[in-house]
């Protein structure tokens, strides 16, 4: 484990190009004692291969990928839904797998899952959050969120597949949509709130703030 720095660094970025993801990642950092960063603010336009096949990996690319470009602590995010039916595909390949937009591999994951019955359409979204320093220091952090694929879209809320996963956790019992929370709730339950909670953390156990 790597000693993390007892200092917060002036700015941070945030190693997105997802929209969505940017958008979830800038609420859920920003009460952080530093100031956040996104590549267009820096005229950073990176395109990281995710050639790892985990999470893990793939963050850990992105972030120190970005880190050494920008020469700042970067935070990446890989994320993505793993669908028990289908042995945890797509898995990583969550943005990839199917051609076109986030909407085109919502009804390609539904064509899929079509005669599979809803008691068997268990899943979740996992993201591992990696924040990478331009020294090598890393720090990184998982969360996951379980529920079920809806047989249908529902909500408007989110991005990706949110509007066909029905949330298990946190309380919910299946009735809603991810695109059905308010942002704020999805902040509380999603794997991406878990991950960046925990590493929050760390880093201000590390910097000794509140
Ligand atoms: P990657 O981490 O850039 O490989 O992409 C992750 C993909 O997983 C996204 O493009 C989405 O399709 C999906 N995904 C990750 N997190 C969420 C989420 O919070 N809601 C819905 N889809 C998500």
């Amino acid at each position: 484990m790597t000693t993390l720095h007892r200092t917060p660094p002036p700015r941070l970025l945030v190693a997105t190009l997802n929209p969505g993801k940017r958008r979830e990642l800038r609420r859920l950092l920003a009460d952080l004692p530093t100031a956040l960063v996104g590549p267009a603010d820096l005229g950073l336009d990176l395109d990281v291969a995710e050639t790892g096949d985990t999470f893990a990996a793939n963050a850990a690319l992105k972030a120190h990928a970005f880190a050494a470009a920008a020469g700042m602590p970067a935070l990446a995010d890989d994320s993505g839904i793993e669908v028990d039916a289908l042995g945890g595909f797509p898995g990583v390949r969550s943005a990839r797998w199917a051609p076109g937009s986030d909407a085109d591999r919502v009804a390609a994951l539904l064509a899929r899952l079509a005669d599979v019955p809803l008691p068997d359409r268990t899943a979740r979204f996992r993201a591992v959050v990696v924040l990478a320093w331009p020294d090598g220091t890393v720090l990184d952090a998982e969360g996951v969120v379980e529920g079920r694929i809806a047989e249908r879209a529902v909500g408007t809320g989110g991005f990706g597949y949110d509007p066909v996963f029905l949330v298990e956790d946190g309380g919910y019992d299946g009735r809603r949509t991810m695109a059905e929370l308010s942002a704020e709730a999805k902040d509380r339950l999603s794997h991406r709130g878990r991950a960046v909670r925990r590493l929050s953390a760390a880093l201000r156990a590390a910097w000794r703030v509140g």
